[in-house]
């Protein structure tokens, strides 16, 4: 995440505290599940997990007691699996249980998606029936921008935007194929079948590394027996705020506690 342009940026918090080390300074972002801070080391910044859960971008949002630290834990021990699994990104350490020391980066206003199963948005912008294994899996961009509705970006559209360049997308959908592969065998050693997921990248001295977080927000989890839905499209579909919670829980036992 970081400082990118749907964020807006605050200068109101102007108290300096310091925790495990850190000087924790002025708040630089805020988006709609996690707040940005400076620390006292320039190259690093502090993702707080709110939490706050949204929908319909953003136009839909309700407060789910405990979520944020959920999420932070369960993205902690994803960036470290991606880690080990050579998908380099900016996960440095956890500060408390819903706050990140990550790399700062210069995040591209882009979503990358990658999909095993047909589910969400590609079945109804395409002829394409809920459900269909995607083999090889397919990689997508969009543009982060909720007043366009997140439009899908060609290579073309990336390059003439000047987001990234011809060279960056390749690396981009190499990484996001790898760290595809790495998440899958993690997950279904725990019982969990990996449908889709986003990553968002941004560069670090002109290199591209994974950013913003990997959680049940921002993938599509579900128990491999059952086909429990273990993530937000429960609160997409409308479940109660207890029914998310258990399964953001149920997801945090296996993939953190185990
Ligand atoms: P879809 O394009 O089908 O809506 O989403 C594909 C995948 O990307 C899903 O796992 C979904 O959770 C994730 N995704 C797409 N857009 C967003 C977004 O704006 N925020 C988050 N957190 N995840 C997203």
């Amino acid at each position: 995440m970081s400082c990118d342009k749907t964020f807006k940026c605050s200068v109101a918090d102007k108290r300096l505290r310091i925790v495990m080390g850190y000087k924790i300074g002025d708040l630089i972002a805020s988006g709609k599940t996690k707040l940005v801070y400076a620390l006292d080391t320039p190259s690093l910044v502090l993702l707080r997990f709110k939490d706050d859960v949204t929908a319909l971008d953003g136009r839909r949002r309700d407060t789910i007691a405990g979520k944020g630290a959920l999420n932070a834990a369960i993205s902690a021990k994803l960036f470290q699996v991606l880690r080990e699994g050579g998908v380099e990104n900016h996960f440095v350490e956890m500060l408390d249980e819903s706050s990140m020391v990550v790399e700062r980066l210069s995040m591209l206003p882009l979503e990358v998606v990658c999909r095993n199963v047909a589910t969400g948005s590609i079945v109804k912008r395409l002829p394409i029936q809920e459900g269909v294994v995607f083999d090889p899996p397919i990689v997508e961009f969009f543009l982060k921008d909720d007043a366009r509705g997140d439009p899908m970006l060609s290579e073309a559209h990336i390059v003439a935007l000047k987001l990234a360049s011809r060279g960056e997308v390749d690396e981009m959908i190499r990484a996001i194929l790898k760290a595809n592969e790495v998440l899958k065998d993690f997950l279904s050693k725990r019982g969990l079948t990996l449908i889709d997921f986003k990553l968002e990248f941004g560069r670090k001295e002109g290199k591209l590394m994974v950013g913003d977080e990997l959680d049940p927000d921002c993938m599509r989890i579900r128990d491999s027996e059952t086909g429990r839905i273990l993530d937000k499209d429960l609160y997409r579909k409308g479940a109660s705020l207890e029914e998310v919670k258990s399964a953001y829980e149920e997801v945090y036992r296996r993939i953190v506690e185990r």
